[in-house]
């Protein structure tokens, strides 16, 4: 049976020892945040994942969700699993505190979902889309909505989704069919398919809130091939009354739910919309005026604020799968004896050594670990600039650049090695890790849609290059390279240091340079940027990691040389931080001379 245990001390040593957020008091959200409180929480989520969310993972694999007549379930256990989480208020952390939430900054929700997507991710995929959805209303709802029902999905009595995709548009929203038409009560009807929507239908609540985009059709009725017309809807699947009252279903029925390679316990849904009611979230588009140029509409940034969130949330998956999948394989290499130590025997008195003894297992191992461990604390890093950036600290503007520069690199990179994570835990194994009882190749299905959904991963790549760097004549880059520098400059003459300041500022050069030649390359032919995106995602991705792993040495080594009691811990992190140094950054030159090498063979192949 596949295990998993809330990583704790590691939560403890990123908020606590790395970020000090007992510091951070001014910022918004952070003021309660008491150690008292932030271990209270820890604890009690890590025990939930653990007890509850974790047991009902691989059954729900196996017998997965259903559709019969119509109807949806959910696996068995899950209806009642729904029903603790919402009770014990998990679904209620982050949520407007006049909406009846806990109003606690995203630091901790993200912790909190981290634990629960690595417990069992098809569940916490309900109650994570369900919290885009209310943060979506609760930002661009009517009073009425907010009361009536924002703060049931706050609660857990309802659920919520993002729908966007149709069959014939993904990434390219321009091409979206789904049209909603202005009835007199300024209601709209909303007609369309939407495909592969997460919770679109199911057995846990008794009513759902999508969250909708649609076209509005020109007075003609025509729809155009852009996003001017896009804007976003609420569309209940039973009716609610702005006095709260639940009325008729609406137009909305379940086509069926996919059958699919991972995430089986989730319900990805096909939605037909046949004139259902719906209600436009945001100010009312204004159409232009004839010869004027077509802008996205005013409605497109309720979706790209949800969509923002859900990125971030998706990269914590690769980082919460990551994590179980890492757990699983440290254990099996614990039990399974298999050759022996290169060196000579580690067990004489035994038929064969642990598979850990081996030099390749450990690599394996070793990959994993830093992958996790330091994607969290750049994933906790950027929680805290998002809220410095709502601070009125004078570094406010600089945190938003960073935040913003850092969510499409948490979701890519994340993901990306989350995903290897995975298969390295899996190769662990050996055969054993291909056959479905052990567990462990859940992980890689489940894992695997992480690279794709909420925009596929070379979609990220292209936001990061094509829009991130370039904002505000590159501030965000100059912001993170200064940083980064800073560091540098203050640890450069620490002799303890100098093994993280040589790999970061190898790093560092690498990502530099490649920016600059983006910069120079990629304006004059758009392929040039194109075809090393994925590469620069992945240089940033290692590049900032390799500066959290340098700054987590540097706690470490002050924690060992003031005689820690848990000493062990903290030699763990000098080894990953080692291996991040010694296998991770030699990539970056690589990735340099790839993107110099521009996209002519790439956009020569036919
Ligand atoms: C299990 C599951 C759950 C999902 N949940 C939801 C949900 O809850 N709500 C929702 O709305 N959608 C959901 N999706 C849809 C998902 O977000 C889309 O599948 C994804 O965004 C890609 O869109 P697409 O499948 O249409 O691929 P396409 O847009 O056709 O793209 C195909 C591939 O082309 C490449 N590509 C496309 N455009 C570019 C570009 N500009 N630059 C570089 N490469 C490009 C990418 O490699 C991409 O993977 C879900 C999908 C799955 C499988």
């Amino acid at each position: 049976m596949p295990i998993y245990r809330a990583p704790l001390d590691d939560y403890r040593f990123v908020l606590n020892e790395l970020l000090e957020i007992d510091k951070q008091r001014d910022l918004p959200g952070y003021a309660d945040l008491t150690p008292d409180l932030v271990e209270d929480i820890l604890v009690n989520a890590g025990k939930f994942c653990e007890e509850v969310l974790q047991p009902i993972n691989q059954s729900g694999d196996e017998e997965g969700a259903h559709f019969e007549n119509g109807v949806v379930r959910t696996p068995k256990g899950f209806k009642e699993a729904y029903k603790a989480y919402s009770d014990a208020g998990w679904g209620a952390l982050g949520a407007p505190a006049d909406l009846g939430g806990a109003d606690l900054p995203i630091s901790i929700t993200m912790a909190v979902g981290e634990m629960a997507m690595a417990a069992n991710q098809s569940f916490a995929m309900y109650p994570g889309l369900t919290s885009a959805a209310y943060s979506a209303l609760a930002a661009t709802g009517l009073p009425w909505m907010r009361e009536h029902i924002a703060k049931k999905m706050i609660s857990g009595e309802w659920c919520g989704t993002m729908c966007l995709t149709e069959p014939g548009c993904g990434t390219d929203l321009r091409l979206m069919k789904t049209r909603a038409v202005e009835q007199p009560d300024g209601t709209y009807k909303l007609t369309g398919t939407k495909i592969f929507i997460s919770g679109g239908d199911h057995d846990l609540t008794d009513n759902i809130i999508h969250m909708v985009i649609a076209k509005i059709p020109d007075p003609d009725g025509q729809i155009h091939d852009d996003l001017s017309t896009v804007n976003f809807f609420m569309v209940p699947k039973f009716i609610v009354g702005e006095d709260g009252k639940v009325g008729a279903r609406n137009g909305v029925t379940t086509g069926g739910i996919e059958k699919k390679m991972g995430i089986k316990a989730q319900a990805t849904c096909v939605l037909n919309f046949d004139e259902a009611t719906a209600w436009r979230l945001g100010p009312k588009p204004t159409p232009p005026k004839p010869g004027e140029k077509r802008h996205s509409s005013a409605g497109m940034a309720g979706m790209f604020g949800m969509m923002n969130g859900a990125r971030l949330g998706v990269g914590i998956q690769g980082i919460a799968i990551g994590e179980v999948a890492y757990q699983n394989g440290y254990a099996y290499v614990h039990e399974r004896r298999v050759g022996r130590a290169l060196t000579g025997p580690a067990e004489p008195g035994e038929s064969a050594d642990l598979e850990i003894v081996h030099p390749d297992v450990k690599r394996m191992l070793l990959h994993s670990k830093s992958f996790v461990e330091g994607a969290r604390a750049l994933a906790m890093w950027t929680t805290l600039n998002m809220a410095v950036a709502h601070s009125s600290r004078p570094d406010a503007e600089a945190a938003g650049l960073l935040a913003d520069l850092m969510t499409p690199v948490l979701k890519a990179f994340c993901t990306d090695m989350g995903f290897e994570a995975a298969n390295l835990a899996m190769q662990c194994y050996g055969g054993h890790g291909y056959i479905r009882d052990n567990g462990v190749e859940q992980f890689v299905r489940d894992g695997r849609i992480n690279q794709t959904y909420e925009g596929a991963n070379g979609v990220q790549a292209m936001d990061l290059v094509g829009r991130k760097l370039g904002r505000k004549g590159g501030a965000a880059p100059f912001a993170l390279f200064g940083q980064i520098n800073g560091w540098l400059e203050e640890n450069g003459k620490d002799e303890a240091m100098a093994p993280y300041v040589k790999g970061i500022k190898r790093g560092l050069d690498a990502l530099q340079g490649a920016t600059l030649w983006l910069a120079q390359n990629g304006l004059a032919n758009p392929n040039n940027a194109g075809a090393g995106a994925y590469d620069y995602l992945r240089m940033m991705g290692i590049v900032v990691t390799a500066w959290m792993w340098g700054r987590m040495a540097k706690v470490a080594n002050a924690k060992l040389a003031a005689g820690q009691d848990d000493p062990a811990f903290y030699k763990g992190k000098i080894t990953s931080a080692k291996y991040w140094m010694e296998r991770m950054i030699p990539e970056c030159p690589m990735l340099l001379e790839r993107i110099q090498a521009g996209a002519d063979t790439v956009m020569a192949f036919e």
